[in-house]
């Protein structure tokens, strides 16, 4: 349920409000939107009688939220939520730009692909060192290793990190090292995992499962916020559909959707989105022109050569022009690199 405060409500009112709210068993999370307080007061509301908390002194409006998204949704927390990691800031008008390797490999191909994406204007360095492969055969990642070689490399060039965490025991180790951990696709709804990441106070890039819907995605989100870690990232990387032409089917729809629905910033990632190339351009172009808050690219420096996903990584001098095409974009809808 959905509290309105009076604006006249003193701050002790507000907590006494509160407490009788958690006194009944439900979970009390408050935003200040344009000098009120909100409170959500989520759990197992039969547990009061919302006719008699219409009738608080305090209590401007009691309304049920009409989505089960309640702390990702919009009636809750009207505006963006914005903050920063690194050198951006996340969820305003300029836009974060994430890229780098599918897996570190090695210092030599990290420090070659930070030092090209920074040069090119990305803020954040991604890299997988505990990588979710389809074969067990695959190259696994590097672990803790590559965790401390993209930290590495991403220092040496003012770069943020994002890395994504597989399993609850490692997430305290990811977030040691990461700025921005990352829950992957085939992860979206590992609620311990989820529990765990919104333990680890480090902002969270959760990307859509490929066969997930909006409100399941908005759903996991909710998790991390519910466990109190308002900082979350959606990142749209494509769904699984009829089509074949593509690896996944990059939903540019969920842009504008979940723009609606929620206040969480929403990157795209054209690189899983559509594993080819000279795909990712285009469809990077899109995602900006469409709403999206920022884009994760996979880059690669010899992608003939990657232990993982070379076929979809740009080469540092398409990064390059991207980012410049993207800069163009980003004027045009009101936004900026
Ligand atoms: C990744 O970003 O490295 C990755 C594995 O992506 P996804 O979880 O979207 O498949
Ligand atoms: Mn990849």
């Amino acid at each position: 349920m959905l509290i309105r405060v009076r604006r006249d409500t003193s701050e002790t009112a507000v907590s006494e409000v509160t407490e009788r709210l958690r006194l009944a068993g439900l979970a009390v999370h408050r935003t200040d939107h344009d000098g009120q307080v909100r409170l959500a007061a989520v759990g197992d509301d039969t547990a009061l009688d919302w006719n008699e908390v219409r009738r608080w002194p305090a209590a401007e409006s009691v309304e049920s939220v009409p989505v089960p998204f309640e702390l990702a949704s919009r009636a809750f927390h009207p505006a963006d939520t914005v903050f920063s990691v690194g050198r951006c800031t996340i969820g305003s008008e300029q836009l974060v730009l994430m890229a780098g390797p599918c897996s570190i490999e090695g210092e030599e191909q990290a420090f070659t692909i930070a030092a090209a994406v920074a040069r090119a204007g990305a803020t954040v360095m991604r890299g997988g060192a505990y990588k979710p492969r389809t074969s067990p055969y695959s190259f696994q990642g590097l672990g803790e290793e590559g965790l401390k070689i993209l930290r590495r490399a991403a220092d040496a060039h003012g770069l943020a990190v994002v890395s994504e965490v597989m399993d609850p025991k490692q997430v305290e180790q990811v977030a040691r090292y990461a700025d921005i951990v990352q829950v992957g696709a085939r992860n979206m709804q590992n609620l311990s995992l989820l529990r765990e990441v919104a333990r680890a106070r480090k902002p969270v890039l959760l990307k859509r499962g490929m066969a997930a819907t909006i409100e399941e995605w908005l759903m996991s989100a909710e998790h991390v916020l519910s466990n109190g870690n308002h900082q979350v990232i959606l990142c749209e990387r494509g769904i699984r559909t009829f089509e074949s032409y593509t690896r996944n089917t990059l939903d540019l729809n969920a842009i504008p959707v979940v723009k609606e629905l929620s206040h969480l910033p929403v990157i795209v990632d054209p690189s899983h989105g559509t594993g080819m190339r000279d795909k990712v351009a285009p469809m990077a172009r899109a995602a900006i022109a469409a709403g999206a808050d920022g884009l994760l690219v996979e880059v690669h420096h010899d992608p003939d050569h990657a232990l993982s996903d070379g076929p979809q990584s740009l080469y540092p001098a398409q990064f390059d022009e991207l980012v410049r095409q993207i800069r163009a974009i980003a004027g045009v809808v009101g936004r900026s690199v």
